[in-house]
């Protein structure tokens, strides 16, 4: 079958509402994996690029980049694939393939790193075209919908729990219960370790104890006291607001690391002293390699631990995104085609 036409919602310009358009699809080169899309998460980021939240989006922009799909053509240098095959694709669509980072399996690192829905069109279309490097076939027993959020949200937590707990059981705490925080806190439970979840939204604390914490913070309360002082060995900010450094600084013992995968709005600042007291390491962690995205599939196949969603059709991309705007969704929104 020839594929010729791909339909994709687009962002005209910075803030706007999708619209669908038609447009004709590109060709195919030889690396290239041709996937039409079945499911799409919807993640913090793409609202960022829709809303030129860091500057330098070319518009039209089609976000996306949590995609599951079907492989319905190949490039004539793909042999890791076949026609058929569901996959899926996530933040990072391309590398060099050449530098250090690339050759000792580090690509997310990569200075020519490609991101899916900034390079080329994202995944909230029919089709996507993406690099055999970056696709990653899924086990048959997978729940497809469920698996979409893995690709961006599900990784981003994933790696900095394996780097920095180094397969050993640890007190961890995670700040935020949103898309990021609840995958962490399952992937994190299921890694053997004891878990505390802050969170500025009181009500969380039921949800916090369903999804496997056995301590709930709320923060608006409690970050003047004492109560976790060096109770936790590592804490990963899922949160896209301001911490107060203080208060999980005081909650660190020794040799502990505070991780950001959530990015605040102003830059940290902290003074040497209160890290030197106790060698605490300040770190930020971006997605995840393709082995470690090999490696979550496994994880969460083999434990049974997947993102919670809350499924819309495509047609309903502009709903979804305003019920994530309004942290309305429970965890992750997923688009169907
Ligand atoms: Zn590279
Ligand atoms: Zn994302």
């Amino acid at each position: 079958m020839n594929y010729s036409n791909n339909a994709l919602w687009v962002a005209k310009h910075k803030g706007a509402n999708l619209e669908k358009i038609n447009r004709p699809l590109e060709k195919l080169l030889q690396d290239d994996v041709l996937v039409k899309v079945k499911y799409c998460g919807l993640c913090h980021s793409d609202i960022h690029i829709i809303n030129d939240d860091w500057g330098g989006i070319k518009y039209p922009v089609v976000p996306g980049h949590e995609i599951i799909g079907e492989v319905v053509d190949l490039g004539k240098n793909v042999s890791n694939l076949k026609k058929g095959d569901f996959v899926g694709i996530g933040w990072q669509g391309g590398s060099c393939g050449t530098c250090i980072d690339c050759t000792t399996g580090h690509e997310n690192f990569c200075e020519e790193s490609k991101a899916t829905c900034l390079s080329v069109s994202g995944g909230f279309a029919e089709f996507h075209i993406t690099k055999k490097e970056f696709c990653f076939k899924l086990s048959s027993s997978l729940v497809l919908a469920e698996t979409a959020p893995l690709f961006c949200g599900g990784i981003t937590v994933y790696s900095p729990l394996r780097e920095f707990l180094n397969n050993q059981k640890k007190r961890v705490g995670i700040v935020g219960l949103g898309g990021l925080g609840h995958m962490a806190v399952k992937f994190a439970k299921k890694m053997g370790n004891e878990l505390t979840v802050f969170s500025h939204t009181k009500d969380k604390a039921e949800e916090a104890a369903r999804l496997g914490a056995s301590n709930f913070v709320f923060t608006d309360l409690e970050q003047n006291n004492d109560r976790l002082k060096r109770k936790l060995d590592f804490i990963l900010v899922t949160s896209n607001a301001n911490p107060n450094m203080d208060f999980y600084l005081n909650a660190l013992d020794r040799d502990g690391t505070l991780c950001f995968v959530g990015i605040p709005p102003d830059n940290i600042s902290l003074g040497v002293f209160q890290l030197l007291g106790k060698r605490l390491r300040i770190s930020a962690s971006p997605i995840g390699s393709p082995s470690e995205i090999r490696g979550m599939l496994d994880f969460v196949e083999r434990e049974g631990v997947f993102p919670e969603i809350e499924s819309f059709s495509m047609s309903e991309i502009n709903l979804a995104i305003e019920k994530l705007k309004k942290n309305q969704v429970k965890y992750r929104a997923v688009l169907e085609n």
